[in-house]
């Protein structure tokens, strides 16, 4: 084992030991059960953890996370808290320099079997923005970002056809919404912003804009953007 393996355990364990001082009446709260407001679909990259919405997201994000934030290897998952913990906000969230979309944009036949699967389910999404993105982007970072982009809307379509989830969008009980996590300034405001580019399969921007789910944030201009 290495050294590096003790140190990190040691900071883990020790960190616990004052997160449960700080945190112990808390969790006498939560025995009875979980009330999240917010089923979070993300990537597992690292950088985007459920904290960049700046809350705290004990018993307030229902976290989902899988390389691609990819609705088809963990369905269950993510059904599991609109249907029966009743979130009224379902977030797809891709990210900028998105690994997974990397990679299979490349050739990965070489890679690990289990990963190769994980990253067949992000060939639609590649297929649609091919056929989307009309102008000829040179920026390979920018290109995969914008199949990033695509791939949230993609999810999305996939949720909208569901048989379980539908209804409750038709109903108003659930609201599906696309964001980015720009890590690289792409969207040029700044690294480490969130961005909308879609709302129940919406992807114009001024239909976003208007979409009562926004009305009680005034800055709508600053946060409605897309690349495609
Ligand atoms: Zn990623």
């Amino acid at each position: 084992m290495t050294k590096e393996a003790h140190e990190i355990l040691n900071k883990l364990l020790r960190g616990n030991k004052k997160y449960q001082k700080n945190c112990q009446e808390v969790f006498e709260d939560l025995k009875s059960g979980q009330s999240p407001k917010v089923t979070l679909l993300t990537c597992g990259d690292s950088r985007v953890p459920a904290s960049i919405f700046g809350i705290d997201a004990l018993n307030e994000i229902f976290t989902v996370k899988n390389i691609g934030n990819q609705i088809r290897i963990s369905e269950g998952s993510l059904k599991y808290p609109i249907l029966h913990l009743k979130t009224p906000i379902v977030i797809i969230l891709g990210h900028t320099g998105c690994g997974a979309i990397k990679a299979a944009t490349s050739d990965y036949r070489k890679e690990d079997d289990a990963i190769q699967r994980e990253l067949i389910g992000l060939k639609n999404s590649i297929l649609r923005a091919q056929h989307e993105i009309k102008k000829d982007v040179s920026d390979e970072l920018l290109k995969q970002c914008m199949i990033s982009e695509i791939n949230v809307d993609h999810q999305i379509d996939k949720l909208l056809l569901d048989y379980n989830i539908k209804p409750k969008i038709e109903n108003q009980e659930v609201v599906l919404i696309g964001m980015m996590f720009d890590i690289h300034d792409i969207y040029e405001k700044g690294c480490a912003k969130i961005f909308i580019t879609n709302i129940n399969g919406n992807r114009d921007v001024d239909k976003i804009n208007t979409h009562p789910v926004l009305k009680l944030f005034s800055e709508k201009e600053d946060v409605v953007k897309r690349l495609t």
